[in-house]
């Protein structure tokens, strides 16, 4: 990938871009937002750059999988995993803004509109 094509979270993954990093393996990473939705609001990012979850293909079963695993892990790390919200914005239509494919993780207050929502961005 040429440093034009480089995403704004692959910017973070290379440190090139500051971010609170809670989290990171050989396949992904785990950032907090810069604009928390929710009390916990974590993003979930592939190193790998999928656009859009609908971009992903057959050979990525694993990586879709590994990154449900990490949300669940980092969601007990930081001490909600009796109640987290995730979410996946596909596409401009759904509030994505970011074309490099992520989980919100999403806790804290589920009084916060946040739960009810569905526009998450
Ligand atoms: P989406 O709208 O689903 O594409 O989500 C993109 C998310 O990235 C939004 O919730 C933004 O607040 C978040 N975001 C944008 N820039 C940064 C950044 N530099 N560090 C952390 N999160 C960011």
């Amino acid at each position: 990938m040429s440093d034009t094509d480089a995403t704004l979270f692959t910017h973070i993954i290379n440190r090139e871009i500051p971010a609170d990093i809670l989290y990171e393996d050989d396949l992904c990473i785990v950032i907090n937002d810069i604009a928390p939705q929710a009390p916990v609001h974590m993003l979930v990012i592939p190193k790998q750059v999928i656009p859009r979850l609908v971009d992903a293909s057959i050979e990525d079963q694993s990586i879709l999988g590994h990154l449900m695993w990490v949300a669940a892990e980092v969601a007990r790390d930081v001490g909600v995993d009796e109640a987290f919200r995730l979410v996946v914005n596909n596409g401009e239509g759904a509030g994505q803004t970011v074309f490099h494919l992520h989980l919100h993780v999403l806790a804290g207050n589920t009084a916060s509109p946040i739960f009810s929502e569905t526009d998450i961005g």
